[in-house]
């Protein structure tokens, strides 16, 4: 099929090269010209496991291209995929002005009728205000048929997800639209959902909050499991054991962060109230998120007493393992809450320094050698379970650090591993090294 794909995120990029992959025809367009051009030279803007590989292969073959022109994109298109962002407005609401602008665009290109298909996390309701804005410019008998398609792919593991995804939701209350999308998905063996539009739109919503509130219950339990002497590891794996709960998303840590949780979660909250819902549960999960980012900065001053001019080492500045995306990474809350309290803060991260200096600027030093991070540090803290982290050698944070002190954020080491190193340990709901 010929494919049209507005915006080369993570989703709309990913995206747009596994539908290359699967032998379709694919144009991929974006609004930011620099990302364009970097494309088209084969290299890809985001840290991705095998995407550049993949990007590579699809140009040459002939079935991936780029272009900010959006007529040339969406002229012949006959699906149009939308994955530009719905970021957080200051209320907390989406800011669907790109989502709008990305529809009038579609509106002013398209010369044949066409599926416009959306993956962007948007509010109940803005696919039919999608149709609205493309029918204001192109009236009937044109026909822009409009699909809800919520991605549920994970950064660090899109291409894994996309071609093994849990399902596939497509809502619409076009039959035919329907049956267009369910044959372009049908080669990849994942099962299908068709529902409405509203339904799908709130799924999407649903997923990540239900997924948020699993993150902020073990939370909640490990705070307990310290003051009462329990270990949480021990305690999820006994909870996951229960098939009606099972062991995924049960792993504590500093909070959730990334693009989606944080302000998917404040908008589902935004969403309820709309309709006069007051969604007291997700206010607490939000609530307790927030409490968890600050944990770590809390158990240095505990440790240390005050952090004035203490060299502090951040291990992980990326919001999870295998991605370069920093957005709302519990990473940048340490970061700030360090230098506020006086702190030196030097950080190691194997993909995400470029975006992290784009928020901290120099307030910080970076590194792409752990080693170099720890030396001569008063503490560590481990933000971001990332491998080079987890299987990084305690005997050296023994050997390089003034004083041994490991605050894990994640949990990455066993306390059975750290009982032979002379290292003061603190993780998060299991019984403290000292
Ligand atoms: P992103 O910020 O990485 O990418 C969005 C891209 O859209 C940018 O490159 C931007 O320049 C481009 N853009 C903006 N306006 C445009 C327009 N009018 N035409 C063409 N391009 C335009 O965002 P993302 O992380 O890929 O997320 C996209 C959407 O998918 C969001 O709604 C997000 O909530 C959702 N989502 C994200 C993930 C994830 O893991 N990142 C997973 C599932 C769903």
């Amino acid at each position: 099929m010929r494919i049209a794909v507005a915006g080369t995120g993570y989703v709309g990029l990913i995206t747009g090269i596994c539908l290359a992959e699967m032998g379709h025809h694919v144009v991929c367009t974006d609004v930011r010209e620099e990302k364009i051009q970097l494309l088209k030279t084969g290299r890809s803007p985001i840290f991705e496991p095998g995407l550049e590989p993949m990007l590579k292969h699809n140009m040459s073959n002939g079935r991936l291209d780029f272009t900010t022109n959006p007529r040339t994109a969406y002229k012949n298109a006959e699906i149009i995929f939308i994955a530009v962002g719905t970021p957080e407005n200051e209320d907390g609401t989406a800011n669907l002005d790109y989502i709008h602008a990305a529809a009038y665009t579609i509106g002013v290109s398209i010369e044949n009728d066409v599926i416009v298909c959306t993956k962007s996390t948007v509010p109940v309701g803005t696919n039919e205000k999608i149709k609205e804005i493309i029918q204001s410019v192109k009236p009937p008998p044109l026909q822009a048929i409009v699909v809800s398609n919520p991605e549920f792919l994970r950064e660090g593991t899109g291409i894994i997800d996309f071609f093994n995804g849990d399902r596939i939701v497509i809502g619409t209350e076009s039959r035919e639209a329907a049956s267009i999308m369910e044959k372009m998905y049908l080669p990849l063996k994942i099962p299908i959902m068709k529902t409405d539009t509203r339904s799908a739109e709130m799924i999407k919503y649903a997923s990540n909050a239900f997924l948020a509130t699993k993150i902020s219950f073990i939370n909640e339990i490990a705070a307990i499991c310290e003051k009462v002497g329990a270990n949480i590891e021990e305690v999820a794996y006994g909870i996951g054991k229960d098939k009606r709960i099972g062991p995924h998303f049960l792993q504590t840590g500093i909070g959730y962060g990334g693009s989606c949780f944080p302000k998917d979660t404040k908008a589902l909250v935004q969403i309820a109230g709309n309709v006069k819902h007051k969604f007291e549960l997700l206010e607490s999960v939000i609530k307790v998120n927030y409490r968890q980012q600050a944990l770590a900065v809390l158990k240095a001053k505990e440790i240390l007493g005050s952090l004035k001019d203490k060299r502090v080492a951040l291990l992980g500045l990326a919001f999870k393992p295998d991605t370069d995306d920093v957005r709302e990474a519990a990473s940048l809350t340490i970061a700030k809450a360090l230098k506020d309290e006086g702190a030196m803060v030097i950080a190691y991260d194997p993909a995400a320094i470029a975006n992290a200096r784009k928020v901290l600027g120099d307030t910080i030093e970076y590194t792409m050698d752990i080693q170099l991070a720890i030396e001569n540090t008063d503490a560590a803290i481990i933000a971001t379970e990332w491998d080079q982290i987890k299987h990084f050698p305690l005997e050296i944070y023994a050997e390089k650090m003034k004083s041994p002190i490991i605050i894990d954020g994640r949990n990455c080491y066993s306390l059975q591993d750290l009982s032979s190193h002379p290292i003061t340990y603190i993780s998060i709901g299991r019984p403290s090294i000292k």
